[in-house]
């Protein structure tokens, strides 16, 4: 399997090129040249969740790394989940099916991704015996997966930066209380959108270039989202019949696409539906063709808080049939000024594709009560967007299955006040408190981080 860029003027690479590199050099998105067939068996229920990642592994990772690398990748995974079926299925109501993903090191759907990138980019490097610096901007839950994932890897060294004081304590106690000499945390006294903005500076930066080669873990990079394929399988298959509608909270809209990809791919996935907080561009645009960015609201879904989904980029050029010059003229424009204006064809092909709803603070206060009276679950503030949003389809139009994406314990202080209890931590969540802390705090200026990566 090749990549090809979403903006067309960048060198078709292999599955290692494209996870090593992250974004294109043309700016653009790698995506698979053509998009393959999930394997038929796969459709039967049942199938372990192994069985599955290591065959759409393979298939989009082909002859760019050896089958004893994907299978210890997956092994890791496997070994590294606290549930059987990795991502079980939970029956809430007739037709409404909660799929937990936060059954990981660090209790979110980000380790279902991370963990196999962290295995498969070391055994690259390995192949060329190579060395890789990875910069990546978190609100909290991307930060966390990346440090446990990569945490000791022998050629790779990782770059965190989170908002000082707006990643939730459990969150940055996940970052911070991991002793690693190849882990870089740094608090910015910014908000999320300048952590973003120095990691783009960063990555074009000449002089850490010059040092060696350099790469971001954010859902931009294709091995993530291939990594969050297997999970849209398997619910897919548990549930053979009428094709569910997956609703997912979305933030950079990856774990979205992740799904998009596994219904192109044959999987037994219906309709999508991107399930959004007051962040809200993807929800606009699909309401009237406008794609414009506003400035970030602070929510309870915190990762979720995204006002450009990254990915939002990847489903255009599907929509416009891989149309490389438009999909660029697009993007650049929107980087330009903020805003752009697609057409009504356009449109209305990416209406055919995902749908987008919007649900507020008071509803995912008000989901989060209502979840655990009338099903008795305990979810997390993005899980309640998402449930929330699944309740509003119609559940005549068949089966739905809303992805819960954390555990709602790391998030005690929203969940806390909307039961009056506290959700209890898993095993993983314990014991954080007290034990040392590794970062340094930064100005939010290029300088001052290059300063302190020397
Ligand atoms: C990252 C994250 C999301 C959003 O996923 P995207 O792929 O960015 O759309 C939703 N929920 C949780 C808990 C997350 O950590």
């Amino acid at each position: 399997m090749k990549y090809i860029s979403t903006r067309g003027q960048a060198p078709t690479v292999d599955f290692a090129q494209a996870m090593l590199s992250g974004l294109a050099p043309d700016g653009g998105l790698y995506v698979p040249e053509t998009w393959p067939a999930a394997e038929p068996a796969l459709a039967r229920p049942g199938i372990p969740y192994a069985t599955v990642a290591r065959s759409v592994l393979t298939t989009f990772a082909g002859m760019s790394l050896s089958a004893g690398a994907i299978d210890r990748a997956v092994t890791r995974l496997v070994e590294r989940f606290r549930h059987e079926a990795v991502t079980p299925l939970v029956q809430l109501d007739a037709n409404l099916w909660l799929l937990e993903l936060f059954h990981g090191p660090t209790a979110a759907f980000k380790d279902l991704a991370m963990q196999l990138a962290a295995s498969l980019m070391d055994a690259a490097l390995a192949g060329s015996d190579s060395r890789l610096t990875l910069v990546t901007a978190t609100s909290g839950d991307t930060g966390a997966a990346a440090v446990r994932a990569f945490a000791g890897a022998e050629r790779i060294r990782l770059i965190v930066l989170h908002p000082e004081g707006r990643v939730s304590p459990v969150q940055r106690l996940q970052m911070t209380t991991v002793a690693a000499d190849n882990i870089t945390n740094l608090a910015v006294r910014g908000d999320f959108d300048d952590c973003q903005r120095l990691v783009k500076g960063l990555l074009t930066d000449e002089g850490l270039r010059a040092r060696g080669a350099l790469s971001s873990v954010n859902s931009i990079n294709w091995a993530r989202l291939a990594g969050q394929i297997p999970y849209y399988v398997t619910a897919g298959a548990a549930l053979a019949g009428p094709a569910p509608r997956f609703v997912v909270p979305t933030g950079n809209f990856g774990d979205a696409f992740a799904g998009w990809a596994a219904r192109r791919m044959g999987a037994n996935v219906g309709g999508l539906v991107a399930a959004v907080n007051s962040n809200d561009a993807l929800a606009r645009v699909l309401t009237d063709g406008v794609y414009s960015r506003r400035t970030t609201v602070e929510t309870h879904s915190v990762s979720m808080d995204v006002q450009a989904p990254s990915n939002f980029e990847r489903l255009v050029f599907e929509a416009t049939d891989r149309d490389t010059d438009r999909t660029r003229a697009l993007f650049e424009t929107f980087a330009r000024e903020g805003t752009v204006t697609l057409d009504d064809a356009l449109l209305a092909r990416l209406r055919a594709e995902v749908s987008a709803v919007t649900v507020s603070e008071a509803e995912t206060r008000a989901e989060i009560a209502h979840a655990w009276s009338a099903y008795g679950q305990v979810i997390c503030p993005h899980t309640a967007v998402a449930v929330a949003a699944a309740r509003r389809l119609d559940p005549a139009d068949g089966p739905v299955v809303a992805l819960a994406t954390a555990h709602p314990a790391k998030f005690p202080a929203v969940v806390g006040e909307a039961l009056g209890f506290d959700p209890v931590r898993p095993a993983v969540l314990q014991g954080l408190e007290g034990r040392p802390e590794h970062y340094r705090k930064v100005e939010p200026t290029l300088a001052a981080v290059l300063a302190m990566l020397d």
